[in-house]
């Protein structure tokens, strides 16, 4: 059934590309895109996401000004002009309830929005984490300037009328930039200064800063996607690259001997290691580094790998992780990716340099309305007679022609 109006907002806010399809047309898309990409094999249907509606655990939200009235909402695409957001459809239920809640506590507290150009006013973003299992929101408010005294005040007032307010922070962002969050120390002003959720049985701290995938409950479904693939049987040497705060390692290392996680955020692996104590594990060795530069002096070290996670940002792997990595020969590779294009890319590197073949690929919705969709491949060496290898890699004859066109070597 066609929805005409899935937000008053329509296009404006630039979030939700297919609000209007329905979503099994949405899916199919999902699985062209995929399909087009990895046209040498067998594209299944892409994973739906059990809600459409209301998964974003995380919403960030600027403050701003119009008619004299206190507004939030979020910059139209690639402006700093605020538009007006009562209520996203995607945002976790109870966001828009403790945003209005900010605007009135606003004005009761005498605070202004921050306006940019002019370096005046107070409140800039406020950023809001939710737990999923325990329904715990962590409330982060940006400030633009440093003047209001009473800030603790505020966030108790916060608290008081919403008990699911388990932590406040506050952080100065004085810079000019469209990013929400500064380089400056987070201060908490209530609570642990984090919350906590769980993901296959683990338990995990989320912090105001930490990467932490933004559905949670699709989260799941992509982690036990990519666990099946790998397939793990108890002894193997595994390497999490991109591990974040560790949840790929940490739910891997029940089913491996030992468990390396490679991360360049170090507050991110102080967290890991957290999580890592917070459930009793200790088969997993958190290493905060460059996963490319690390893994070049790992593998002139003559290290081995039995499998290996690869999670990286958007842009992908560059050629010295992905050189290094063939090196230390792993027999399989699980590539999950935000990005299907740059995923395409590492593993034509890895077929071409390394004799990795893909032998699956499965979309997971992680994003509805949106035309993002997550991928996770597996990929294997193909042994040089290995004609299962081969017809993964490539359907028959029409493979070659394909290379020609699409490129074989980068
Ligand atoms: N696997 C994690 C995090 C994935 S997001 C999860 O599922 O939650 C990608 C992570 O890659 C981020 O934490 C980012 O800090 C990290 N990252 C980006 N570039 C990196 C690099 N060159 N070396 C190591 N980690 C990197």
């Amino acid at each position: 059934m066609k929805e005409k109006t899935w937000c008053p907002l329509g296009s404006r806010c630039g979030g939700c590309d297919y609000a209007n399809l329905p979503y099994s047309i949405e899916l199919k898309l999902k699985r062209d895109y995929l399909k087009k990409l990895f046209f040498y094999i067998d594209v299944p249907e892409v994973i739906p996401c059990r809600s459409v509606e209301h998964y974003r655990d995380k919403v960030q939200a600027v403050i701003g000004e119009r008619n004299g009235r206190i507004v939030s909402g979020l910059y139209i695409k690639g402006t700093h002009h605020v538009i007006e957001l009562r209520g996203c459809r995607l945002e976790f239920e109870g966001a828009s309830s403790i945003l209005a809640s900010v605007r009135s506590l606003m004005k009761s507290f005498s605070l202004a929005p921050y306006d940019e150009d002019r370096r005046t006013g107070d409140l800039r973003h406020v950023l809001l984490r939710h737990a999923h299992n325990r329904n715990e929101v962590m409330v982060t408010l940006v400030f633009g300037t440093d003047r209001f005294r009473r800030k603790k005040e505020f966030a108790c007032a916060l608290v008081q009328k919403h008990p699911e307010v388990k932590t406040v922070a506050w952080q100065l962002n004085d810079e000019k930039t469209s990013m929400v969050l500064s380089d400056n120390d987070i201060r908490i002003l209530y609570g642990d200064g984090y919350i906590e959720d769980e993901i296959c049985t683990l338990h995990f701290r989320i912090t105001p800063s930490s990467f932490f995938q933004i559905n949670r409950s699709q989260t799941e479904v992509l982690y036990e996607t990519a666990m099946r693939m790998a397939g793990l049987r108890g002894k193997e040497r595994v390497l999490d690259a991109y591990s974040g705060t560790g949840t790929i390692a940490l739910i891997a290392s029940g089913k491996a001997g030992r468990v390396i996680a490679v991360e360049e955020n170090s507050a991110a692996v102080e967290i890991a290691k957290e999580n890592a104590r917070l459930n009793g594990i200790e088969n997993v060795d958190f290493v905060s580094a460059d996963a490319s530069l690390f893994c070049k002096e790992a593998a002139k070290k003559g290290v081995k790998f039995d499998a290996a996670f690869l999670d990286p940002p958007r842009s992908g792997c560059d050629e010295r992780f992905l050189s290094s990595l063939i090196k230390m020969g792993p027999e399989k590779i699980v590539y999950i990716s935000c990005n299907p294009e740059t995923q395409a890319r590492d593993i034509r590197y890895l077929k071409n340099f390394g004799s990795y073949y893909v032998r699956r690929i499965q979309g997971v919705d992680m994003f509805p309305r949106t035309s993002h969709v997550e991928s996770v491949a597996l990929l294997t060496k193909a042994p040089e007679n290995d004609e299962a290898g081969r017809s993964f890699a490539g359907k028959g004859k029409h493979r070659d022609d394909r290379e020609r066109k699409y490129g074989r070597k980068r």
